[in-house]
């Protein structure tokens, strides 16, 4: 569990100071909160007494699951000339704060990491039998903190879940490579990851997914066969007449058209099948795709223009179609969306992502594009950058604002630069309001 090594003392000086051993203030998240909210609030920093002088720490705040956590008041640069203090090799802050629940960085309740490179979710739609409840994390527990950490545990959505699917598979990494071709190598990598992924006590994400493979002629049989198995494999036989079971469908949306009362019927790419979406789901959807587009929407002619794409994980389950035996059409009850720039896979949120991604891919840059909560190591005290150029030592942060005349959103910004700059960072930005031009890629 999270707490590994000794707990030495953790203090903050001044008038309201305190100095408590590391367990009373990081076991729990209510214990958490009590004493590093205020600290936060104040930007304060923490000492961890495992050294003298003791090593100052930030406060952060996950904001996805409310969690208070401690990072080093200042980072490490590569090859620069600031190396932080190390805290003692038996310290449980060596390691960096996990948080009470979770193991080796993934501190979203609802997800667990396997020792063999795997990881356990807990999600919030029931993929087995019709009738099952949604599973329940593990019932029985060793200590105290993990029972307090079950009961917080949530259980993840599907948006998490694409999210965290496409990060493990490396496809918010580029790299400059000119024998890397869409789809194919998207494919490889989601594939090989959804067998590491497992969604219920008995499956992995693999075995519960449909996800195209690239289509050819010659391996069309074969593509055909796949598909029909996959739709067995969702149909059981029940006392009362045929059931079915929810399934997982991913692809890139080919196709999105008006279905009837509200419904919208989507195709994917590579493999022709029905999804159709209840009027219910098409809100979420939309806003979930809006900054992408069909991939059949019209391209500009002769001119190279970045597209994206939009990238569906549903849960389905088959239908048969009225008057044509042994064809089946999906009605989905979930979706998930993300729009990715279309040469290469990169996540983008709009636009002017769109731009910052064809750019840097343009000027053959090797860089990252962190969702949001997914950025791990390149976290910068407790936020995700936008995008971060990782071949240059130290990395290069880059910025777009958008929405600047937000009076909410402009002060998200301020905070974003005030805590780039209590790191020494000065991250390249671009705020597309007052500059229409996208300014120089940095060097
Ligand atoms: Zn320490």
């Amino acid at each position: 569990m999270g707490a590994k090594g000794k707990g030495y003392d953790l203090g903050i000086k001044g008038e309201d100071g305190w100095r408590l051993p590391a367990g009373v203030v990081l076991d729990t998240d209510d214990q958490r909160k009590q004493y590093l909210a205020p600290a936060r609030e104040n930007r304060r920093h923490i000492l961890c007494y495992c050294q003298d002088p003791p090593i100052a720490m930030s406060v952060a705040l996950r904001r996805e699951t409310g969690r208070y956590y401690l990072t080093p008041a200042r980072r490490a640069s590569k090859g620069g000339n600031f190396t932080p203090p190390k805290h003692r090799t038996d310290c449980r802050l060596y390691h960096g704060d996990r948080g009470p629940s979770a193991r080796e960085g993934e501190t979203l309740p609802g997800v667990e990491v396997g020792g063999d490179d795997t990881v356990r979710v807990y999600l919030a739609a029931a993929l087995g039998d019709p009738e099952a409840q949604p599973e329940r994390p593990p019932a029985r527990t060793d200590t105290r903190r993990e029972a307090a950490a079950r009961r917080t545990r949530e259980r993840i959505g599907f948006p998490y879940l694409l999210r965290m699917w496409w990060t493990r598979a490396g496809l918010t990494a580029w790299s400059p490579d000119p024998e890397r071709s869409p789809w194919v190598d998207w494919y490889e990598a989601l594939s090989a990851e959804a067998r590491k992924i497992k969604v219920t006590k008995k499956y992995r994400l693999a075995d519960v997914l449909y996800l195209p493979q690239p289509f050819s002629e010659e391996r069309k049989e074969a593509i055909e066969a796949e598909y029909r198995d996959f739709v067995s494999a969702a149909m059981v036989q029940g006392a009362d007449g045929e059931a079915v079971r929810p399934r997982l469908l991913a692809g890139v949306v080919k196709t999105i058209e008006d279905g009837e009362g509200g419904a919208k019927r989507m195709h994917l790419w590579q493999k022709k099948f029905t999804l159709v979406l209840p009027a219910h789901m098409v809100e979420s959807y939309q806003e979930q795709a809006k900054a992408g587009q069909t991939i059949e929407a019209p391209q500009q002619e002769g001119e190279r223009i970045a597209t994206a794409w939009v990238f569906v994980l549903v849960l389905a389950r088959p239908r048969a179609s009225r008057g044509k035996p042994g064809h089946y059409w999906w009605k989905a009850s979930e979706i998930a969306a993300i729009t990715i720039h279309s040469r290469t896979a990169i996540p983008v949120e709009s636009s002017y992502e769109l731009q910052v991604a064809e750019a840097l891919v343009t000027a053959g840059r090797a860089f990252v594009k962190p969702f949001p909560g997914h950025a791990g190591e390149l976290e910068v005290d407790g936020m995700t950058p936008d995008f971060v150029c990782v071949d240059r030592t130290p990395p290069v942060y880059l910025e777009v604002y958008g929405r600047m005349g937000d009076p909410e959103y402009a002060r998200h910004t301020e905070e974003k630069r005030r805590r780039y700059r209590r790191q020494g960072i000065i991250p390249w930005e671009w705020d597309p309001l007052t500059e229409q031009r996208m300014p120089d890629l940095p060097e």
